[in-house]
Order: C-alpha cells, then sequence, then structure tokens
C-alpha cells in the first residue's frame, strides 16, 4: 500500500515541536468540530466547492495567528523560520484542511507589496490580507499575452489623482470573488515590451470592471475574462516606480509556489493512495502494465519531494543561489509536479476504464476522478507552460541556443 511521505522537516528544537503541536492540535479541533464539513475541499478544479464556508475557514485561521506565517511580525506574521512553514504545510494536508481562499494575496501580493511597496501601501494593504478580509486576483494574462507576458497592451494613464485603466485580462482565476487585482498595465504610450509597464492596484468592485466567467472543461467557472473601461485606481496604488512594472510582476512570479509545494506534495499522495485502493478494489491493479504506473509514480512523487526540499534548502541561511539556479530549479519543480499530476489523471481515467467516460447518471455531475482529470490538463499550462519552463531551462540553465524570436 502507497504510504504518505513522512514529514520532511526533521528538525527537533524545541521550539519547532512546540509549533507542530501547536497547529496540529488547533487543526484537529477545528476540523472535528465547526469545520468538520469542510476537510478536503476546494482547490484547483473545485474552487466552487462551499466557497462562503472556507472563507470563513479562513478568517478563523487568521484569527488564530496562523495565515501569514513567515511575514514580519510587525505586519501580523510571525517570523516563522522556514522549517516552521514547512512544519504548517505537512500539517495542514496531512489533515486534509480544505484549500485556501485567500492564496493569491498571502502568496502573491502580500510578498510583492513587503519587497516593493511604499510604507503606506503596506499599511493599506497587508492587513486586509492577513486577516482575510479582502481577496485578490491576478491581472496578467491577457487574449495576445499569456507566454509573452510582455506583450501586455491593457494600458492606463494619470488622469489628476487618478489611474484609468482600459483593456482586457483573461483566465484571470476568482476575479468573480475577488476585491482587488494586481494588475500589469502599459502606462507608457509608444512603448514596447517589458518598457512602460506600471504594476497596478485596481479595485474590482467598481462600474469600469466587468467580470465575465469563463466556463471549463470541468463545467464549473473558477477563472474569467476582466474588461476594464475606464476603470479607476488612485494614483499611489502604483507598486515600484511607474515604468518598471516588470520588475515588480517578475517579483510576484518568484513567491508563486514557494513552500506550499510541500503541502502539495502530502495531497498528491493522498490522491495516489486513493486511485490505488479503487484499482485493488476493481482489479484494474492486475495489469502489470498499471501496476507499473503506480510504482512510476510513486518514485515520481519521491524524486518531487527531494527537489523541492533541497530546492528550499539551497536558497537558505544565507546560502546564495544565483539567478540562472534559481530560475532552473523553480522550473524544474513547475515540471515535475504538473506532469506528475497530469499523469496521474489520465492513471484514473485507465484504472477507472468504461465506468470513467459516464458522468454521474444521478447527479448529472463529474465525480471527483472525472474532475481532477479533466482539470489536470491545465496543471501543464498555468503558472508557465511546459514548453515555456523547458524553454528557460535549455537557455538559461544549459546556454543552449535561443529559439527564434518574431
Ligand atoms: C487554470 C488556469 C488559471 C489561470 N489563472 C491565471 C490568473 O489568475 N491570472 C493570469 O494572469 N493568468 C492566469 N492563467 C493564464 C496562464 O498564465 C496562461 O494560460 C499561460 O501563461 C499560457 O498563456 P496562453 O494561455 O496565452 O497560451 P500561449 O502563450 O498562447 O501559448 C499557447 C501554446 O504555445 C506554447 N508556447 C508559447 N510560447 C512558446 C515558445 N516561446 N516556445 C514554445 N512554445 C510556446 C505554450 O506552451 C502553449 O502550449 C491561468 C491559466 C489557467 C489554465
Amino acid at each position: 500500500m502507497i504510504q504518505t511521505p513522512e514529514p520532511a522537516s526533521g528538525t527537533t528544537s524545541e521550539a519547532d515541536i512546540a509549533f507542530r503541536s501547536e497547529v496540529r492540535e488547533w487543526l484537529a479541533e477545528a476540523l472535528n468540530g465547526q469545520f468538520s464539513h469542510l476537510r478536503g475541499l476546494g482547490g484547483p478544479g473545485r474552487e466552487h466547492e462551499a466557497f462562503e464556508e472556507r472563507l470563513e475557514w479562513d478568517r478563523a485561521l487568521a484569527a488564530a495567528g496562523l495565515t501569514c506565517l513567515g511575514w514580519p511580525k510587525e505586519w501580523g506574521g510571525r517570523d516563522a523560520t522556514l522549517a516552521q512553514q514547512v512544519i504548517f504545510h505537512e500539517e495542514y494536508a496531512k489533515a486534509d484542511a480544505p484549500s485556501r481562499v485567500s492564496h493569491l494575496g498571502e502568496e502573491l501580493l502580500g510578498p510583492t507589496v513587503l519587497a516593493f511597496g511604499t510604507q503606506e501601501q503596506k499599511q493599506r494593504f497587508l492587513p486586509g490580507i492577513r486577516n482575510v478580509t479582502e481577496l485578490w486576483c491576478q491581472g496578467y494574462s491577457e487574449p495576445g499575452a499569456g507566454s509573452d507576458l510582455a506583450a501586455v497592451s491593457t494600458s492606463a494613464y494619470l488622469d489628476g489623482d487618478e489611474w484609468s485603466i482600459t483593456g482586457q485580462k483573461v483566465w484571470t482565476s476568482l476575479a468573480h470573488l475577488s476585491d482587488w487585482c494586481f494588475v500589469v498595465a502599459r502606462t507608457e504610450k509608444g512603448s514596447s515590451r517589458h518598457h512602460g509597464l506600471s504594476y497596478l492596484l485596481v479595485p474590482m468592485k467598481q462600474p469600469g470592471v466587468e467580470v465575465r466567467p469563463i466556463i471549463q472543461l470541468t463545467g464549473t467557472a473558477e477563472f474569467n475574462e476582466v474588461y476594464f473601461d475606464n476603470a479607476r485606481t488612485a494614483a499611489d496604488l502604483v507598486v515600484g516606480q511607474p515604468g518598471d512594472g516588470w520588475k515588480v510582476a517578475m517579483g510576484t512570479l518568484t513567491f508563486e509556489r514557494g513552500i506550499s509545494t510541500v503541502g502539495q506534495q502530502i495531497r498528491y499522495a493522498r490522491e495516489l493512495a486513493d486511485l490505488e485502493a479503487v484499482a485493488r478494489k476493481n482489479g484494474a491493479i492486475d495489469d502489470a502494465v498499471v501496476a507499473d504506473r503506480f510504482d512510476k509514480a510513486w518514485v515520481g512523487l519521491r524524486v518531487l519531494r527531494a527537489h523541492v526540499l533541497r530546492t528550499l534548502e539551497s536558497g537558505h541561511d544565507g546560502a546564495s543561489v544565483d539567478a540562472r539556479t534559481a530560475a532552473g530549479q523553480a522550473s524544474v519543480t513547475k515540471l515535475l509536479w504538473a506532469n506528475w499530476h497530469r499523469d496521474l489523471g489520465e492513471l484514473a481515467m485507465d484504472v477507472l476504464g468504461a465506468p470513467g467516460l459516464i458522468a454521474d447518471a444521478e447527479g448529472d455531475d463529474l465525480n471527483a476522478w472525472q474532475r481532477m482529470f479533466l482539470f489536470t490538463r491545465a496543471d501543464t499550462i498555468y503558472g508557465g507552460s511546459n514548453e515555456v519552463q523547458r524553454n528557460i531551462i535549455s537557455e538559461r540553465v544549459l546556454g543552449l541556443p535561443r529559439e527564434a524570436r518574431p
């Protein structure tokens, strides 16, 4: 039987042991009590599940001092060490706690404001993220600017003491539920590529913003088209210097998928073990090819885990990592987890066999495996597609010739 990997953080310091106990006990009490119905809910492809209740859950976590752990104490964090952050994500995943609704603020915008924002911006936005009173979405991609983000054409100009923003974003996850959007917009007329862009913080609930949901393969809609038509935001809500938004936008991407990938692997191990149980029950595991794919998946998970832990450690405790190595590590991590999870979705369909092709006749809905199979097709696209990751590794890390640019 496939086992959930043991905790990675082999730390023995008293503070870490006490921290693990605090987290474990809080989660056990909450998930056996008031929030027991939320176990395992939410996440990519399942964001529609119990959204309001999960929002309440996030706020309870905040009240217990368990959000934004790595942030400085002055901004409501705990100055938690890397080991403690790993412990939190391990315990969170092992407890099968619900997927967070405020992750884009906590993991992307918050660290960006801490790194590049003004004191006023920190005061204005960090408490709302820390206490989960304001939700954020990411306004980067456009119909003509996805992998090639420097092709952004949404434009903004200063009109008195406000920015006026016009253009279209697409694939904006959770925009329909968000209060704010961090938007990459072209603020210097006639500029091109990564020059002349600015990183604007834009309120979503205003007449100039229209959000149109996009229905996914799964039948649910968790990302959107977002139209800005003379949308407004205050002149001082630009992070970094106007025109220097590329640097800030790239900074945000370096925060994407950091420590939380440790918890992700524990969830993947659980999915693998659950699928193995299905395969044993319906006999699919007796097929040698299927059994071999399970073995390979188990090994793949170990490889992913070793890689992520090594990556986290290499940038820690003063060890310096040059930009090239960091880019390579991030791209390898993305390739490993995205391909692993996509392959698991395919394995699930093969394990289910013909019944996997039929939607639930009763509820006219997809079961968890079908939903997982369909959504994992997106894993190799968002956060940088497979092809883009391979380009980064080949060009920036291995020094192979650059591909032709238009
Ligand atoms: C589930 C999901 C959630 C998302 N959430 C958000 C969000 O919240 N905010 C946001 O801003 N964006 C979001 N995105 C968008 C995501 O970042 C883009 O889909 C991604 O960057 C790819 O861009 P694109 O879709 O425009 O495809 P394109 O860039 O048009 O790529 C099309 C295909 O061409 C390939 N390709 C592109 N360039 C090259 C190249 N140079 N060499 C080789 N192959 C290449 C790609 O790999 C891909 O297979 C989300 C996407 C998904 C699927």
